[in-house]
């Protein structure tokens, strides 16, 4: 109901956004219509130029911007808007609302709460991203994926404890693809749920491998990132133990890294999953912690081991007064509740030093090492 009302709250402050905004031909006449959802649609005709377009949006970003109350709550809102326009009576409407529609997802792609023009560019990237979906089904078999291992080091002893791993796709036209930019196609897909297989084997026979080979004290332990597709979609736990029988590494030094996000929005069901992880004494980490919003309550809800302080906060620490704020109070939270924490992308010799003053247990980033092929991996864990 609090949606709703919100819902109706913003068309009205388009509505009268659009009364008030001076547009410079004052006969232009506009129509508002709901899409479905929280997407409105609005159409100007006649408009004098884009930069009437560009300033009414930039009108409505502000107007939706002022948080608005409702039923005692102080709600905010964001809009990303696309615009596209059309210079020809014989445009059909569907193409210009693909065009807009088109624009308005690469105006969220790039974070939301922005306006983006369309140009025919952004078609091109549809038709790339719709090849890539169907190069993905095609690329396990063809076996374009590989993994590599980024260290992740012990700040008190300075040694290597463990890594972990990151998908690529060698793409055979493409060259190497982002996983930024795969591993949500493949969520959307369902690709990831194969994939997601491939890399907890793939990975774990490495770890297996690497124990045999080096006896280290603690033992090596490797973090595998999964995806909340794979968490509520397949039988995971099965899959582990198949997995885990198949290469019997050391208990306790298996982790698995989940968003934030994706606990929060599953909280229910997720509660028994990390039950069943533990009884099989599997780690779990928090990854990007601190870049979801999320009620800190289930940090003591849910037996949790470790919380990745996401590299945005630690980028800016020394930079910026707050984000090293922000990192002191993520370890404190961590070590009062007796979760170990880990940074990441540490670039830099003073990041590294405000992070041991302040007791953080792991580190990881570029400072210590890229992510490595295998091979590579194997000669950092030996020199
Ligand atoms: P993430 O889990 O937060 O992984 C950390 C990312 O930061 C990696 O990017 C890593 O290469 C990069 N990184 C590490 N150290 C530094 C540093 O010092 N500076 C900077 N600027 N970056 C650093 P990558 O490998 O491109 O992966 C991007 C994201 O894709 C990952 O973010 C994760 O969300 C997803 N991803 C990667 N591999 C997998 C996978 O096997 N499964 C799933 N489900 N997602 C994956
Ligand atoms: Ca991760
Ligand atoms: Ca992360
Ligand atoms: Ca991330």
């Amino acid at each position: 109901a609090i949606g709703d009302r919100l819902l109706i709250e913003v068309a009205d402050r388009l509505c009268r956004t659009l009364s008030s905004c001076k547009l410079s031909k004052s006969h232009s006449t506009y129509v508002v219509a709901r899409l479905g959802g929280d997407e409105f649609a609005i159409l100007l005709d006649p408009i004098e130029g884009i930069e009437e377009a560009l300033a009414l949006a930039e009108c409505l970003q502000a107007a939706i911007a002022v948080p608005c109350q409702i039923e005692g709550h102080e709600l905010f809102s964001t809009t990303s808007i696309g615009i596209a326009t059309s210079g020809n009576e014989c445009d059909r409407v569907e193409d210009l609302l693909r065009d807009a529609d088109t624009a308005m997802y690469r105006a969220k792609g790039l974070g939301g709460a922005r306006h983006q023009v369309f140009d025919p560019a952004m078609r091109d990237r549809v038709t790339t991203r719709l090849q890539l979906e169907t190069d993905l089904r095609w690329a396990i078999v063809r076996q374009e994926f590989f993994i590599q291992y980024q260290p992740i080091v012990a700040l008190e002893s300075g040694r290597i404890c463990g890594f972990e791993a990151l998908v690529r796709w060698q793409h055979p036209r493409r060259g190497l693809v982002s996983p930024d930019r795969f591993i949500p196609i493949a969520e959307e897909t369902g690709s990831i749920l194969p994939l997601g297989r491939w890399i907890l084997d793939t990975s774990i026979a490495q770890l297996h491998a690497w124990q045999q080979q080096f006896s280290q004290d603690p033992p090596l332990t490797l973090n595998v990132n999964l995806s909340g597709k794979q968490l509520f979609e397949t039988d995971l736990i099965l899959e582990l133990d198949r997995i885990l029988a198949r290469y019997p590494i050391v208990p306790g030094t298996l982790k698995l890294e989940i968003t934030e996000t994706v606990l929060m929005e599953n909280a229910a069901s997720v509660e028994t999953l990390l039950e069943q992880f533990r009884a099989r004494q599997i780690q779990v980490c928090i990854d990007d912690f601190g870049t979801g919003y999320s009620s800190l309550s289930y940090l003591r809800r849910f037996p949790i081991d470790t919380l990745k302080i996401d590299r945005s906060f630690v980028a800016s620490m020394g930079i910026d007064r707050e984000n090293s704020e922000i990192v002191r109070a993520i370890v404190m939270l961590s070590h009062n509740l007796n979760i170990d924490v880990t940074a990441e992308g540490v670039e830099s010799e003073e990041q590294l030093v405000q992070l041991w003053a302040l007791q953080c247990e792991y580190a990881q980033g570029y400072f210590f090492s890229k992510p490595l092929d295998a091979d590579r991996a194997t000669e950092f864990i030996a020199s």
